[in-house]
């Protein structure tokens, strides 16, 4: 019961994350140089960019027109977009964003024994994510053990800027991915206005560039739940990304924003491609530092597949990504970390 609790109050917790850090942010920023924020929705979620230097006006047109580009390629909830297309066979045309993020997430499949997996949309569907709510737990087995037949990263692959699927019900989804990307077409594009110092920052993926005035970086973080005898309270882990080493990234999954429960039982929005299910392990969630947003975006779906121990065997691995793990065992919310990912300086 106790458990149940602290589990409720930490989904609330993490869904406040990254408000908490942009206020941050712009109450730090009152110094000599002019930091500026504009704010739209995207992708579900909101995105926000804070930047310094020249107000310019047209900013938040521009980001907004990366967004509706966004949502054409990869919307699966538009029946008109081109993944939708892509599903529906209705093409098999590209766009030079859907090649670079299938070549992308082949590679992350490839590192991660297909624990991310871009195939994953018919179980995305069949588990009432899609474009329909309904789930019915009863059939499911019966009916992931037919869908399991066209899963597989291995069974698209690209030719002359088309997609060429070996099974004709094969199904794309971008959602593990889409979100960071779009934080890295932000980021281009307020670096081709010129700006050397700003953050983008899309439902809690975030791209930190420069610096927000002399010797003064960008600061991010985690929301850590923890339980005291007064009960649960929440406190900050706040940290500088490592910019220095070009990790200037971090995108945070979960199990806890987007779920259903059905007859007591938790089925999470992230599944796993080799066993069809949602992970019922105690990890609550996976904050990964990448060099660029897209990465650690997949990387942290694929994280909260395998759990900590594959995790952190990959990672040792990868010295160019850091993740930290919040999970609640033994009626605590335990934390781990890799030694790269920076301390907490609150
Ligand atoms: P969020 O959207 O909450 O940031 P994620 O980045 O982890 O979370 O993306 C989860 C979405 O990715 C799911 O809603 C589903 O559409 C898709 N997905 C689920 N499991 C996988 C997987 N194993 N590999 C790739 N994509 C997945
Ligand atoms: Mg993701």
């Amino acid at each position: 019961m106790r458990n149940d609790k602290s589990h409720r109050k930490f989904h609330r917790a993490a869904v406040k994350t990254v408000f908490t850090l942009i206020a941050i942010s712009l109450l730090a920023s009152c110094g000599k140089r002019q930091v500026h924020n504009f704010s739209g929705i995207a992708i579900g979620t909101y995105y926000s960019v804070t930047y310094v230097g020249q107000e310019d006006i047209s900013l938040p047109v521009a980001a907004d027109s990366i967004i509706a580009v966004i949502n054409r390629e990869f919307s699966i909830f538009d029946s008109t977009s081109t993944v939708s297309r892509l599903n529906a066979n209705a093409t098999t045309v590209l766009t030079d964003d859907i090649i670079h993020l299938i070549s992308l997430s082949n590679h992350i499949s490839e590192e991660t024994g297909g624990a991310f997996d871009i195939t994953i949309g018919p179980l995305v569907n069949a588990m009432g994510f899609g474009k329909s709510t309904d789930f019915d737990t009863l059939s499911y087995q019966k009916q992931m053990d037919s869908l399991r037949h066209f899963i597989g990263y291995q069974k698209i692959s690209v030719a002359d800027g088309k997609l060429q699927k070996a099974d004709s019900r094969i199904q794309l989804d971008f959602n593990a991915i889409a979100k960071g990307y779009a934080v890295d077409k932000i980021a281009r594009m307020m670096k081709e206005k010129g700006y050397e110092n700003f953050l983008v920052d899309i439902g809690g993926e975030v791209l930190a560039q420069g610096r927000k005035f002399k010797g003064q970086e960008w600061r991010v973080g985690v929301q850590i739940p923890t339980e005291t005898q007064n009960g649960l309270i929440e406190t900050n882990y706040i940290f500088e990304l490592p910019l220095e080493s070009g990790m200037n990234c971090v995108a945070t999954s979960g199990n806890y924003r987007n779920y259903k429960e059905i007859n007591g039982k938790r089925y999470s929005h992230i599944i796993n491609p080799t066993t069809g299910y949602s992970e019922k392990s105690s990890l609550l969630s996976v904050s990964v530092i990448a060099k660029d947003c897209a990465t650690a975006d997949a990387f942290a779906t694929a994280f909260m597949v395998l759990g900590i121990e594959k995790s952190m065997a990959i990672l040792r691995n990868h010295n160019e990504l850091a993740a930290h793990f919040i999970y609640y065992e033994n009626g605590n919310f335990q934390y781990k970390q890799t030694s790269n990912f920076p301390k907490n300086i609150q």
